[in-house]
């Protein structure tokens, strides 16, 4: 089923948080998912609206420690507390701004699934690894870093879902081909059938990069590409709405 995921990331004040919510809460959603990553402090809110709606909630991020003296950090089995179905690890804007690296990310991708939720892991090359023809190397040595904490922690069958957003897309209003994002989807599937993980039928493929209402269609249109993560685009509630309706067919 067709996933689209909205990314807030540090907005929703003023009033917006309570607009979006109540604008998703009213939506009809049929033969796809919804789901939005709200920032910590929206997350009770998202729960006491979204309840028993259609729409799914998560957060934007997590520590890769599951308690401890981290001030102003948030553990998974919090973030369970609030009701969400999804947790981003490895965003790109967190790898870059905020220091994450591979070691962390997957750490918290193992909190979140420890905790009976889902992460939604984020890959993808920069702009420089892109011209020098290097993408599938960096994303390789991504989802391979993730893979090795999985298996030395024991896992056997993983429901999650990869985020292909490669960093030159993000916020950029140039999203890239849907070929391109095709191309890297079947790259990183072709990764995982070679892990000694099972991943389960739950895991999908995603692509994140200046979607909008205008190209989503081309991109859902790529049998590899299993939903969106959608960042500006998720502002604007006629135009999330707009691409729910194109989710739905
Ligand atoms: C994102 O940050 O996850 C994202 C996809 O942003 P945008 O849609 O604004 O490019």
């Amino acid at each position: 089923m067709t996933l689209l995921m909205a990314n807030w990331k540090m907005q929703g004040e003023g009033g917006l948080a309570h607009h979006l919510l109540g604008a998703l809460k009213d939506l009809t959603v049929e033969g796809c998912e919804v789901a939005v990553m709200v920032p910590f402090p929206y997350l009770a809110r998202a729960q006491s609206i979204l309840e028993g709606s259609s729409i799914a909630w998560g957060a934007q991020a997590v520590h890769a420690q599951s308690v401890g003296a981290f001030t102003g950090c948030v553990s998974a089995s919090m973030l369970a507390e609030f009701g969400c179905r999804y947790v981003l690890v490895g965003h790109s804007e967190r790898r870059i701004e905020c220091g994450e690296d591979a070691a962390a990310v997957a750490q918290q991708a193992l909190q979140v699934i420890r905790s009976g939720m889902v992460p939604v892991i984020c890959v993808g090359e920069s702009l420089a690894a892109r011209t020098a023809g290097e993408s599938d190397q960096v994303v390789s040595a991504q989802v391979q870093s993730i893979l090795t904490v999985f298996e030395s922690a024991g896992l056997t069958a993983i429901s999650c879902i990869w985020a292909y957003e490669p960093v030159w897309a993000i916020g950029a209003g140039q999203a890239a081909t849907p070929q391109q994002a095709a191309q890297m989807h079947a790259h990183i599937r072709s990764l995982l059938s070679h892990s000694v993980l099972e991943f389960s039928s739950k895991c999908r493929m995603i692509y994140g990069g200046s979607v909008n209402e205008d190209n989503l269609a081309s991109f859902l249109a790529e049998s590899e590409i299993e939903g969106v993560l959608v960042g500006g685009a998720s502002l604007n509630s006629e135009q999330f709405s707009n691409m729910v309706a194109v989710c739905m067919g």
